[in-house]
């Protein structure tokens, strides 16, 4: 009788044989489906705790899975580094609570996530962290004060789709002593990579495209290595960690991102053109189409004839119009996220911008009918075909 045959029963179920981990690299990445890591002494493990030896410890603060999805984005995005996390919230708290302390100051810059916009306006304040609020680069460099750390914006500004300048911006940004920040969630590192134009740190929520099938919750940062040093090092005191079995799916994701992105882009145009098209329809927002206030700056700043996979449209109407739109689609389901495969819709003054009345939503250039479409990976005729239907069928 072997050593392992003389322990009782329960024993034997808990110290089962650990799995091999093999010599040969594995072909996928796999899914280390761990909360922590085991040492060979206890010296090691303090070693690697303290960080005087490079290891695992405990998943809430390093992940090999999570971590190679990181990776794997900071690679696309023309980055060095780059950390994951449980969701784009947490990548973007986790960002801004790194950069700024009691006593500073951000400038935010054009229509932001409302998430990011509630953070920075309402939950913040109460640490001392004050944000300046403007529309563009030159509103920005006349903003920044001695006291701001971070200027944050993003790719394409939702519901508008407006584009910012970055080069402007990180000039402003750097002027000043602060970081540039881009929320590049809309645009994905194939449409746009922020880094190459001046920005320092570019932050998604890989909900959306990245993960690419409406499956998975995470997000990601990447920049410089000694920036995301300092960005782990806060989410593993705030715990927002990206889990490896979100990472695997994410990590998948990221194989058939650029010709997804291609995809939804190239729908996306033919949808706003024929939705700018159609009598119904009282405007489009989209980078693509050559009427865009950004068109020239998107054209110059993304690459070639790639304007993302959201459009706004907004058809002649009130609140209703715009709704009444989204019940009549058969092909596009009322759905609060995007960037997956399925064409979704939402009713932007009842749902992500809900707490704004009609003023308030014309002052940010938005109708009170206005509906954002994620463009899908259908047949992009069919889609026009759904919603040119669903257009006609609106009362005049
Ligand atoms: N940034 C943008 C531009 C978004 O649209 C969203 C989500 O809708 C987020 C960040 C937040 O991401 P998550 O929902 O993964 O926390």
């Amino acid at each position: 009788m072997s050593e392992t045959e003389k322990l009782g029963i329960d024993t034997r179920a808990v110290h089962a044989p650990p799995a091999a981990v093999p010599a040969e690299t594995p072909f996928a990445p796999p899914v280390y489906r761990t909360s922590v890591f085991q040492f060979d002494s206890a010296e090691q493990y303090a070693d690697v705790l303290a960080g005087r030896t490079p290891g695992y410890v405990y998943t809430r603060i390093d992940n090999p899975t999570s971590d190679a999805f990181a990776a794997a984005v900071a690679a696309l995005e023309s980055a060095d580094a780059g950390q994951p996390f449980a969701s784009g919230m947490a990548a973007i708290s986790t960002s801004l609570l790194t950069f700024l302390s009691a006593g500073d100051h951000a400038v935010a810059v054009g229509a932001l996530y409302g998430g990011t916009y509630g953070l920075l306006h309402h939950l913040l304040p109460r640490w001392g962290i004050e944000t300046t609020f403007v529309s563009d680069a030159a509103a920005a460099a006349a903003a920044i004060r001695p006291t701001t750390r971070v200027v944050w914006t993003e790719t394409l500004a939702n519901p508008t789709m407006r584009v910012p300048d970055f080069r402007a911006l990180a000039a402003a940004a750097h002027a000043g002593g602060a970081l540039l920040a881009v929320d590049s969630t809309f645009a994905t590192p194939v449409v746009c990579r922020p880094l190459e134009w001046g920005a320092d740190l570019v932050v998604h929520s890989a909900t959306k495209y990245i993960g690419g099938h409406s499956d998975a919750t995470g997000g990601v940062v990447v920049g410089r290595p000694d920036l995301l040093a300092q960005v782990r090092a806060t989410r593993a005191e705030l715990g927002g960690m990206l889990a490896p079995d979100e990472a695997f799916l994410l990590h998948r994701g990221l194989t058939t991102l650029p010709l997804r992105v291609r995809r939804h882009c190239a729908s996306a145009l033919e949808f706003a053109h024929a939705m700018a098209a159609h009598p119904k329809v009282a405007s489009v927002d989209y980078a693509g189409l050559p009427d865009h206030v950004d068109h020239a700056l998107a054209t110059e700043q993304f690459d070639g004839g790639l304007y993302g996979g959201v459009v706004t449209i907004t058809p002649r109407g009130d609140r209703a119009a715009g709704q009444r739109l989204c019940n009549a689609v058969r092909l596009a389901g009322n759905v609060t996220s995007l960037g997956g495969a399925h064409t979704v819709v939402s009713h932007i003054a009842s749902t992500t911008h809900r707490q704004l009345d009609d003023a308030a939503l014309a002052a940010s250039g938005i109708g009170a009918a206005s509906v954002r479409v994620s463009v899908g990976l259908e047949d992009a005729a069919d889609i026009v075909a759904d919603f040119t239907r669903a257009l006609e069928s609106l009362p005049d």
